[in-house]
């Protein structure tokens, strides 16, 4: 087990001090599993962002933006 993680809130040094994670940065403490699961989560976000950086999504993002005009637009 590593005594020092990254804090995936804000990303700074987490230190493992029993049965917590804390951050020495933003104080955020978590339990190992709920650590992991963030850090999981946070990977798989990552991943996805990569994923859309590779499909070159400018199409994409201009969809979603007109996307969100019309929705925003058609609430007034
Ligand atoms: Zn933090």
């Amino acid at each position: 087990m590593n005594a020092l993680a990254t804090c995936p809130e804000c990303g700074g040094i987490s230190k493992w001090n029993p049965p917590f994670y804390v951050c020495s940065v933003c104080g955020l403490a978590l339990r190992r599993q709920e650590y992991e699961r963030m850090v999981d989560k946070q990977k798989e976000a990552l991943w996805e962002a990569q994923e859309e950086q590779n499909e070159g999504t400018d199409k994409k993002r201009k969809r979603n933006r007109e996307y969100l005009d019309w929705y925003l637009g058609s609430k007034k």
